[in-house]
């Protein structure tokens, strides 16, 4: 890290339609804009998991929670959108991955977001088995490649719920990284032959910085002026959100981006971060 001070690395995971169709493109636009590049999660399964949604939550992942904290879903999906998940309920990444492909194309970093069902990692990953695990990511690879022509080098858990296991699993996958911690600074893993690059910018509960700004009634300066001083004098920070947040409200990104070039922060990918001590 010595050689490139100050980096900073922007992650967004796309799991809804919402955000393909409402939010992805103003971010591509934006990075074009400013000439950046973005981290990209997709998930390539189903975003919506009846048995989940009529049980309740199993794992309390820390992004499940946040009352007061978050948008509620219809702010965040609208209305229109929750009810497409529900009645479409796509293999998101499949359905939609013309226009996901758009985010290769313009150079940015595609990696995988979980297996082939969003909501039953995201609260039931400790119920899986390390089998299902492993039978579900090596699924959600299989399909990443066909519709992607590559394998993707990183990988970020579902609500950032994870455990040893799954870390296991994908350093025998041949993962370069993930991305499901919250602390700390790109570095490998204590455990297994596989890097970690943290996600840091967050409000409370693991809800997204900018989306919980936005549900605090941050107006726009204010909110910038916020994200700017979390910021403060690191040397490394990621900065992460969801297309239908972040992507509506993209004004408020190129802000914060530009403030923060402006103040010597180099925008990188997961990819490019850990390339230095990895490869
Ligand atoms: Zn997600």
């Amino acid at each position: 890290m010595s050689k490139r001070q100050r980096e900073l690395s922007i992650r967004f995971d796309i799991d809804t339609i919402p955000g393909v169709e409402k939010g992805l493109f103003n971010l591509l636009k934006l990075a074009r804009e400013l000439n950046v590049r973005f981290t990209f999660f997709v998930n390539m399964g189903r975003t919506f998991d009846l048995k989940t949604a009529l049980c309740g939550t199993r794992d309390d992942s820390g992004d499940s929670t946040g009352r007061g904290v978050r948008q509620t879903p219809v702010e965040h999906l609208g209305v229109e959108g929750i009810l497409k998940t529900i009645l479409f309920n796509p293999n998101l990444g499949v359905e939609y991955a013309r226009q996901i492909r758009r985010v290769l194309d313009e150079g940015h970093e595609l990696a995988l977001h979980g297996g082939m069902n969003h909501p039953r990692w995201q609260h039931g990953l400790s119920a899986m088995t390390t089998a299902e695990i492993r039978r579900t990511l090596d699924r959600a690879l299989a399909v990443f490649r066909e519709y992607f022509g590559r394998r993707p080098r990183g990988f970020a858990s579902p609500g950032f719920n994870s455990d040893w296991r799954v870390e296991r699993i994908l350093s025998e996958f041949d993962f370069t990284y993930h991305a499901d911690s919250r602390r700390g600074s790109p570095r490998m893993s204590d455990s297994s032959p596989i890097a970690v690059v943290p996600c840091t910018l967050m409000g409370p509960a693991g809800v997204p910085i900018v989306e919980y700004l936005l549900s605090q009634q941050y107006n726009r300066s204010d909110l910038v002026r916020h994200v700017m001083s979390e910021l403060g004098n690191k040397k490394y920070a990621c900065l992460y959100g969801h297309p239908v947040c972040e992507g509506r409200h993209y004004v408020l990104l190129k802000d914060i981006l530009q403030r923060a070039m402006e103040e010597g922060w180099l925008i990188r990918t997961h990819h490019e971060i850990v390339r230095e001590f990895v490869e």
